[in-house]
């Protein structure tokens, strides 16, 4: 080889050498343009199904994943950051939100807590499960404790099967275990009557600073924001207001049982109208949106601990609340009684493990399709005969037309069922037939039933209602005209 050849090669990986280091060393700024038409292209890539397919098949390392529900109870969609509420009340879990799967359209299948989490639990309809009250009656007016059939499969119960450690951690009340909640799980906390997360948080991180190495299953549940959840004299005394109330938990149950006193006749809504006026509406109101700052806050400092503990991204979270919370659209306080969006409109949200980015959901789904959804994504079998689906083909961007129902036989009192058709929304009142009509995109409030004024669209979704009341067993001649007192046990 001649000298000036190999002079030439010396150069070359010199020049390459030099081109290398310049690449590795080079400013982090300069490489904008770089990145920008990378991310482009990810993002395109993304957009494509197959992609997003991959994404959320997690059945591979589905042995090594942990499943952890937080139920924030009572929680309205519209406290929310991603419902667009600028009060910034959910730091915390709009954060979480940004690495997660939002459901901005999200249907409680009852408005109160003990039907609402069976139905997410068993994926099926209340009237399927039948633990629609805490009592139920038997023949000859004879109450019983209700508690879920021995026969009815749960997911809990599924991933307790698939080699899982369930543990539940809770604010007791309406999810305690006797209803059949914690069958079969290893600890089962609910001693609390509307304990808050300050109270199941403690307790589940013990466990899982003492057991973070197995697989487990978790359900963390707190009543933060519900109506029998105090807020703490010194900081109600911070709300501006003249009114005549306290704001105490003794006087919201009062004002609620009033409500329903008030009811004359089958069918008609429970109403407060004069007992509260506007300003007492917003003080209560005030009240509840600070709760929910503070739950935020106890979540947040859980979710850092999952980081910490090495557990945020070895899980699959779903953060839901049950049902939301009413304070006088409709004349009455607190749930359960209704089935107005603001008592069934909830939180659903899904962090997928390590998935990173947020993906909005707009289509209608109801709270009965996110175990399915998660037993889809970690390739698992659910229980048969349920009535919830896997949202998955939402999440790739596929069709998926569900049916949304809510149903409410608050404390064997009241009897509604509702149904939704896009943005219309039915409601039937089984003890008197009254139905109403709502268009969600023009009337979100549901102030004005226009049922009378598109007699054919209420007609066709009430026969479908009813349709869907034969399948689940409800016989709407059992309830019309009945005259009830509702059970002192919720
Ligand atoms: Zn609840």
């Amino acid at each position: 080889m001649s000298q000036q050849l190999k002079l030439m090669i010396v150069m070359l990986v010199a020049v390459n050498l030099a081109i290398v280091g310049w690449l590795l060393m080079r400013p982090e700024t300069m490489t904008t343009p770089d990145s920008n038409s990378q991310r482009a292209v990810l993002d395109d890539l993304l957009k494509d199904n197959t992609m997003e397919a991959a994404r959320y098949d997690l059945s591979k390392n589905a042995a090594d994943l942990n499943v952890i529900f937080i139920s924030l109870d009572a929680l309205r969609y519209d406290r929310t950051g991603p419902s667009g509420n600028t009060d910034g009340l959910t730091p915390n879990l709009d954060a979480f939100a940004e690495e997660a799967v939002v459901f901005h359209d999200s249907t409680a299948a009852a408005p109160w807590t003990l039907p609402s989490h069976m139905s997410i639990w068993t994926g099926r309809w209340p009237s399927i499960h039948q633990v629609t009250n805490k009592l139920s009656p038997l023949s000859g007016g004879k109450m019983v404790e209700t508690s879920l059939s021995a026969g009815i499969q749960t997911y809990p119960d599924l991933l307790i099967k698939s080699g899982r450690t369930a543990v539940g951690f809770t604010g007791g009340a309406g999810v305690q275990n006797k209803y059949g909640f914690g069958r079969d799980f290893e600890t089962y906390l609910d001693d609390r009557y509307f304990g808050g997360l300050d109270y199941s948080i403690p307790a589940a991180l013990e466990w899982l600073s003492a057991n973070r190495d197995q697989s487990f299953f978790m359900f963390l549940h707190g009543y933060d924001v519900h109506g029998q959840f105090d807020l703490p004299e010194s900081k109600r005394s911070s709300i501006a207001y003249s009114g005549a109330l306290k704001g105490t938990i003794e006087e919201q149950a009062k004002l609620r049982e009033d409500g329903l006193a008030n009811i004359e006749n089958p069918g008609d809504p429970a109403h407060l109208h004069g007992a509260l006026n506007a300003a007492d509406a917003q003080y209560l109101e005030a009240i509840y949106d600070r709760k929910v700052a503070d739950a935020d806050e106890r979540l947040g400092s859980f979710l850092s601990q999952l980081k910490t503990m090495g557990l945020y991204d070895r899980s699959i979270i779903v953060i839901f609340s049950d049902h939301g919370d009413e304070f006088m659209e409709h004349n009455g306080l607190d749930h359960g009684a209704t089935l107005y969006q603001e008592q069934v409109h909830v939180v659903s949200m899904i962090r997928f493990q390590e998935y990173g980015r947020r993906q909005d959901i707009r289509e209608p789904v109801r709270t009965i399709d996110l175990f399915p959804t998660v037993f889809d994504a970690l390739g698992i079998e659910g229980p048969s005969r349920v009535n919830g689906t896997s949202l998955l083909p939402l999440l790739r961007g596929e069709p998926l037309e569900l049916d949304v129902y809510a149903e409410s036989d608050y404390r064997l009192f009241v009897h509604h069922r509702m149904k939704r058709d896009g943005s219309y929304k039915l409601i039937l009142d089984l003890l008197d037939g009254k139905r109403e009509l709502y268009n969600l995109a023009e009337d979100a409030g549901e102030q004005k039933d226009i049922s009378s004024q598109d007699p054919r669209r209420t007609y066709e979704m009430e026969q479908e209602l009813r349709t869907w009341l034969d399948a689940s067993k409800t016989n709407p001649q059992d309830y019309l005209g009945l005259k009830e007192t509702p059970i002192t046990v919720f």
